[in-house]
């Protein structure tokens, strides 16, 4: 089956949103609405390294748009589009209708168009999504930013993928398998929070990222951090290792001053926030228990280790 027929059957659809030109030409065309800037990002994923290789079609398809849609709430921009590069071993037709199915479903949830891709052939299942997204003129939320005082928050829950990982089959594997882009929030967040990022890689050296952007310090409380009820019935250093190092959460981690926060709170949110911290003068991220100084080390995800 040729490539074209691939894409006719499985990843052509009307468009959901305002394209001025979809698949089926040499490249799409997209008209920016006035006074935005474009926001884009690309993230791959790899069988067997980014999901296990069991992982559903249907999810893998979700994923692959959730995880960048993630990157775009990071910076409190509106989705609007997407392309996909498919590298297929084979074809393997009710793969690909699962996957689409998946992929679409996420589109749909959050009201972004395919909008344009490539297919080949490889010896490694891959999928590289690429999104797009607006954001008024100067209003992204970057990472750089944070100020002395400042809250640090988190998104819904940290440490359930992780988990969901190491116990196949646990309610958690959902966690993994379908995360939840947080773009409602990420929008929300624009003009109120002074930093942001999305948590792909564990909480701590996410926030680290921050740090380093911002050059400025964090204190953590560990006792804070939202977790899961799973989570809290292990060995506490267990579950913080879940919590700060597992990685995988699409939640967002953002710096904010008490002022906006409490402007935060008076809007309507689609998910549970929690106070983890603070950001303090001294660089380096110091963590604290019950209100004492607690040493820990913590490692996060490395691509290349
Ligand atoms: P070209 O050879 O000019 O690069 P292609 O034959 O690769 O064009 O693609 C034809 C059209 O189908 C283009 O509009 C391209 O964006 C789209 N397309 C190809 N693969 C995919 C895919 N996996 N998902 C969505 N659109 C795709
Ligand atoms: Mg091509």
């Amino acid at each position: 089956m040729a490539e074209f027929s691939i894409i006719d059957q499985y990843f052509k659809r009307p468009s959901n949103v305002d394209v001025s030109l979809g698949i089926g030409d040499d490249s799409a065309i997209v008209t920016p609405p006035p006074a935005q800037q474009l926001v884009i990002c690309t993230d791959t994923l790899v069988a067997g390294r980014h999901f296990p290789l069991n992982t559903s079609a249907h999810a893998i398809g979700w994923k692959s748009v959730a995880v960048n849609l993630s990157d775009l709430a990071a910076m409190g921009a509106k989705p609007h589009s997407i392309l996909l590069a498919l590298s297929l071993p084979t074809i393997d037709h009710e793969w690909l209708a699962e996957f689409s199915r998946g992929l679409f479903e996420c589109c749909d949830q959050f009201g972004v168009s395919l909008i344009g891709g490539d297919t080949t052939q490889s010896t490694q299942l891959t999928m590289s999504v690429t999104a797009l997204g607006w954001i008024e003129q100067g209003q992204a939320v970057t990472r750089a930013g944070a100020q002395v005082g400042d809250y640090i928050c988190v998104s819904g829950q940290v440490g359930d993928a992780a988990f969901g990982l190491q116990h196949l089959g646990h309610p958690l594997q959902q966690r993994l398998d379908y995360p939840t882009p947080r773009c409602e929030l990420g929008q929300q967040l624009k003009g109120l929070a002074s930093s942001m990022i999305d948590v792909s890689d564990g909480l701590a050296q996410d926030l680290g990222h921050i740090l380093k952007a911002s050059n400025k310090g964090a204190t953590l409380q560990l006792d804070q951090l939202p977790i899961d009820e799973s989570l809290k019935s292990l060995e506490t250093q267990k579950a913080w290792h879940y919590a700060l190092a597992g990685g995988d959460d699409y939640e967002l981690c953002f710096t904010i001053s008490p002022q906006n926060y409490e402007k935060l709170l008076r809007q309507p949110l689609d998910v549970p926030l929690t106070i983890i911290g603070e950001i303090t003068q001294q660089t380096g991220l110091l963590f604290e228990y019950m209100g004492e100084t607690y040493p820990l080390h913590v490692h996060g995800y490395q691509h290349f280790a």
